[in-house]
């Protein structure tokens, strides 16, 4: 599960990591009581689970509270890259000497952690990364050992961090790091974890990653889950037993394992197009499941074509044919579906789809065959 930038930082707060000190604003005035309670400039944040906030003006300094309410109005309400924003975080301002971008990761490939640093964080660090790749040092760290005091130091080195202030941000990566791990973290990113004018090391940002497997483990955690937002989208496939999430593409995909979905994915951005969901209806899709999902589908305008990929194991490909003829029955569709079912009876499968087989019902053999002719329809349409 992600959190947002505040929550994020609530636990870093908790683990020892200076934070700028601030208050959560749902209504203009409340941030204008925020600005007066901390005093001095602000700063107004877009709490949205997407990064790029600072470039889509989601993140504005304050004089004081007036600016504060000013800023507020603007923020709340506003569409950042598909997300609404309902909550602002309202900080002190801070004074920022350098920025730096720090983050940890699990690098399955090799079993170890993955620290990624470097002195040329802020909002580009993207195009730092692609331009200067030497600006951004990547060290793993042994799970066993842990991030030593040693080889933070190093990493600040080789990096290039700040020397006045070298033992400080030592001491802040191993802090964020033992966040990483005591919190079960997927991934800590700070971006910017700035030096500020007297030489403190700061986290202003935060993009924390829980590993909701581990819930078991932090019953504490259960406020950060309250405070979370579900996309109507999201909610409506959660509440239909529905494994779903929100793409940006044209391609509504179905499938049955997430694995197979993953691989869907993939196939339709290799031939050049760009799913706009994962869907996976798990094992045994009957007519309702086809049918919910392709309910849940209808919900999003930015669907032009449907791709449904079934491989069939211990599921049936004639008993899912069969669902997703019932589904189809009678069902007004709004976009042409492409059909590709294979595996375990895949033979009667495609003889029941046969059945309801049309202009807008399309069957394809392979799964490039079905990718091709899904990002086909979605570019016509
Ligand atoms: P993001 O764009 O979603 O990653 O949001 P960030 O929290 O990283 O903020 C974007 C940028 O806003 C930062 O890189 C800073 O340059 C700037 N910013 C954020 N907070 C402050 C602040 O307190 N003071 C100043 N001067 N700039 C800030
Ligand atoms: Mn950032």
């Amino acid at each position: 599960m992600d959190l947002f930038e505040y929550q994020g930082k609530s636990l870093f707060a908790r683990m020892g990591v200076p934070v700028p000190e601030g208050r959560e604003a749902r209504t203009p005035d409340a941030a204008r009581a925020a600005a007066e309670d901390l005093g001095g400039r602000v700063v107004v944040k877009a709490q949205v689970q997407v990064g790029g906030r600072g470039k889509a003006g989601g993140i504005k300094l304050a004089d004081g509270p007036d600016e504060a309410f000013k800023h507020a109005t603007d923020i709340l309400g506003m569409d950042i890259k598909g997300h609404t924003v309902h909550l602002v975080w309202v900080e002190k301002a801070s004074d920022i000497a350098a920025e730096y971008y720090v983050s940890f990761t699990l690098d399955r490939g090799v079993k170890k952690h993955l620290a990624i640093v470097s002195a040329r964080g802020g909002m580009d660090i993207e195009a730092v990364a692609v331009d200067e790749p030497d600006a951004v040092v990547k060290m793993h760290i042994d799970p066993v050992v842990g991030l030593t005091n040693w080889q933070a130091s190093e990493i600040v080195y080789r990096a290039k961090l700040d020397r006045a202030s070298a033992r400080k941000a030592a001491a802040a990566l191993r802090k964020l790091y033992a966040a990483f791990v005591s919190l079960d973290c997927d991934l800590v990113e700070v971006n910017p974890l700035i030096l500020t004018g007297d030489g403190e090391v700061v986290a202003l940002d935060s993009k924390v990653t829980l590993d909701s497997n581990a819930f078991f483990r932090h019953p504490d955690f259960e406020e950060f889950r309250a405070a979370f937002v579900e996309e109507p989208m999201e909610k409506m496939a959660r509440e239909r037993g529905l494994n779903f999430i929100k793409l940006d593409g044209s391609v509504g995909i179905i499938g049955n394992g997430a694995g197979l979905v993953m691989s869907t994915l993939d196939v339709v951005s290799l031939v050049g197009g760009a799913a706009s969901n994962f869907l996976d209806v798990g094992g045994g899709a009957g007519a309702d499941t086809i049918t919910n999902a392709l309910d849940v589908l209808t919900k999003d305008p930015t669907v032009k074509s449907v791709l449904i990929n079934i491989f069939g194991g211990i599921t049936r490909c004639d008993l899912v044919a069969q669902g997703i003829a019932e589904a189809l029955d009678g069902l007004e569709l709004r976009w042409p579906i492409v059909v590709r079912l294979d595996g375990t009876n895949a033979v009667e499968g495609r003889e029941i789809l046969q059945g309801v087989v049309s202009d807008s019902v399309i069957p394809a053999e392979t799964m490039r065959e079905a990718a091709e002719k899904a990002v086909e329809l979605a570019e016509r349409g």
